[in-house]
């Protein structure tokens, strides 16, 4: 009897008295919650970036400087298996004045239609760019100039679509006129740019892209495993990406019609992985996002 008592008289002196219990309470409770907040901060920090349709990754099909096979191969194609693509024309292309109809029905049956310049600039300097004329020498161009070029370029795009919002695709990816950048009187005019191809094989996570300078890879003669091994590298980094075509199974260079059809047809059946957007709606979704944060 008298060691029970003991024990009981025991347990009070090691109890926290009543006031201390009521602290002892409150703390835990705090704890409890600190603890959730954190661990709620970085459940959020780790999955802050969602692709819509709970897909991975989003890329953009895009097809530069106005060639008859974008709208006798490629568009048909893309048609058939219900994807969008986005057609950088440029404005002085033989196939815009000789094919206008056919152009503005690509526009109508939903691909978008971007600023490539009118006369297509790029820096001769650049290795490999001999062919530039001296008078579309982007080297040589002010600033002044260039802004004036992409201002025509809308205006002849307009009236093609009836768009006032519209992305630009650097020619040749050179984002430098007379020798400086002109991204930011790009960031004025546009919604988003496509930029330098040499950054494609940086995977950058989505909300880190420079949506001025939107990473590209321009496949020149390669087939369509090499596509397919692109389309799973942006799968793999859960980003987005874009492909910079020129002619599809003619013209310069360009990628067959065998390889093109591949690639749609890999993400086809991997559409609730990837995204394929057109870039105006790729980009502006990561524009959404980063307004939100
Ligand atoms: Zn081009």
């Amino acid at each position: 009897m008298e060691s029970k008592k003991c024990a009981q008289q025991n347990i009070r002196a090691h109890a926290p008295a009543p006031r201390f219990r009521k602290w002892n309470a409150i703390w835990s409770k705090t704890s409890f919650l600190f603890l959730f907040v954190i661990i709620s901060a970085c459940a959020q920090n780790q999955d802050e970036f969602k692709w819509p349709n709970g897909v991975q990754a989003a890329i953009c099909l895009t097809y530069d400087d106005g060639l008859p096979s974008h709208i006798q191969t490629a568009a048909p194609m893309l048609d058939r298996y219900n994807f969008k693509g986005t057609f950088y024309p440029t404005l002085s292309s033989e196939s815009l004045y000789m094919n206008m109809d056919e152009w503005k029905a690509l526009t109508a049956n939903g691909h978008e239609l971007g600023n490539h310049s009118v006369y297509h600039p790029c820096s001769k300097s650049d290795v490999g760019m001999e062919w530039v004329a001296d008078y579309h020498d982007l080297d040589s161009y002010t600033h002044d100039q260039i802004v004036e070029e992409l201002k025509l370029a809308n205006s002849f795009l307009l009236a093609m679509d009836g768009l006032k919002e519209r992305t630009f695709a650097y020619p040749c990816a050179h984002t430098a006129a007379g020798g400086e950048t002109y991204k930011d009187h790009v960031s004025q005019d546009f919604s988003a740019a496509r930029g330098s191809s040499e950054k494609q094989s940086n995977l950058v996570s989505p909300l880190e892209i420079d949506l001025f300078d939107v990473p590209s890879w321009a496949p020149n003669q390669h087939d369509g495993k090499a596509l397919i091994d692109y389309v799973d590298k942006i799968i793999k980094n859960k980003t987005l990406s874009t492909l910079t075509f020129h002619g599809i199974g003619a013209e310069h260079m360009r990628v067959s019609k065998k390889a093109h059809e591949e690639l749609l047809m890999y993400l086809d059946e991997n559409r609730d992985k990837i995204w394929v957007a057109t870039f105006k709606e790729a980009t502006d979704y990561l524009n959404s996002k980063r307004a939100k944060k």
